[in-house]
């Protein structure tokens, strides 16, 4: 199951990212939203990658966070007849020309997997009381 590698490096980033970051030092209760940018050819799975989130990032910061994603057409250009534009890919063995059934394609995008934002949750700091 490749969500499941993808999950641990989206959790690996994440927390990394927090580590080098100047949040680091304040009271960071945990990652309560993360937004990702996934390109249609990975061919992702989101429930099985939120399923494989969820479990390799309990105890850690991120447990708990809520995954928002947004889609990514593939572009191509076909090599070819020279058609050159969206691309409706339902697997991996799906990736020809929509135009002249080609397999000979320049793909422009639809391999992204980025981690677009993520929101953090802070501990209310102790004031007088
Ligand atoms: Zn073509």
């Amino acid at each position: 199951m490749h969500e499941l590698s993808y999950a641990t490096s989206m959790l690996n980033t994440i927390l990394d990212t927090i580590n080098n970051s100047d949040f680091k030092d304040e009271n960071i209760k945990r990652v309560s939203k993360i937004n990702l940018e996934i390109g249609e050819l990975t061919f992702i799975n989101v429930e099985q990658l939120k399923f494989a989130f969820e479990v390799v990032s309990q105890s850690t910061l991120c447990e708990g966070a809520e995954i928002e994603v947004e889609y990514i057409k593939p572009r191509v250009l076909c090599n070819n007849c020279g058609y050159e534009g969206d691309l409706d890919a339902k697997d991996e063995f799906d990736i020809l020309c929509p135009k002249c059934q080609s397999l000979s394609l320049k793909i422009r995008g639809g391999k992204e997997f980025n981690i677009k934002n993520i929101t953090l949750e802070f501990d209310e700091v102790d004031k007088d009381q």
